[in-house]
């Protein structure tokens, strides 16, 4: 390589890392705060909610619950059910839950708990509504260990529809210890000679 060519290839590279730098800037939507201990209480309180969900499929340990966050109200439940419709992912069917309670409104109130991460699916769905806290427990990376998914993160997911979405909060791993258990109780399930 002589010099003048590593040079344009320096400076090239700069390009692409400043270009980085000013996409992740646009996009940085998504944050995960600092939680307070009450906070923190109190997502666990509705995270023990969405594992009673997921514990009615112990096959596909996937439950919901909506919270209103200004009653502390559940208005939306839901654990998933993909033999009745392939999109009946827990988030989409606590979302439909809503619907049929509360009618399609008032979205922006409202926190999504999940016992996983949600799949570009559901995060779309929450994108499309304008549902803008959610709260999940085990993280995609654990997940996918245990169940087959769509490797696209939330916080991507997030990303990509800016404009369209501001999320306020995307909080993961809370009470992972007792939702990740679920999926390795399920994988020992499936392996446990019948
Ligand atoms: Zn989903």
């Amino acid at each position: 390589m002589n010099h003048s060519h590593s040079r344009r290839v320096l400076v090239s590279g700069l390009v692409v890392a400043a270009a980085l730098i000013t996409t992740s800037a646009r996009t940085a939507v998504a944050v995960t705060p600092k939680v307070s201990a009450d906070e923190m209480a109190r997502h666990e309180r509705y995270m023990r909610l969405a594992i009673a969900q997921a514990k009615r499929n112990p096959g596909r340990p996937f439950g919901s619950v909506i919270v209103d966050n200004r009653s502390g109200d559940v208005v939306g439940e839901g654990v998933v059910n993909m033999g009745a419709n392939p999109m009946y992912h827990s988030e989409v069917v606590a979302m439909n839950d809503y619907i049929a309670r509360h009618g399609n409104q008032d979205w922006a109130n409202l926190t999504m708990y999940g016992t996983g991460e949600a799949c570009p699916m559901c995060m779309s769905a929450m994108i499309w509504a304008g549902l803008p806290n959610v709260v999940y427990g085990s993280e995609m990376s654990f997940v996918h260990k245990y169940v087959n998914l769509i490797y696209v993160r939330a916080k991507d997911v997030i990303a990509a529809a800016h404009p369209l979405y501001k999320n306020k909060l995307l909080l993961g791993g809370v009470l992972s210890r007792e939702t990740d258990q679920m999926f390795i109780d399920r994988a020992k399930a499936q392996t446990a000679p019948k």
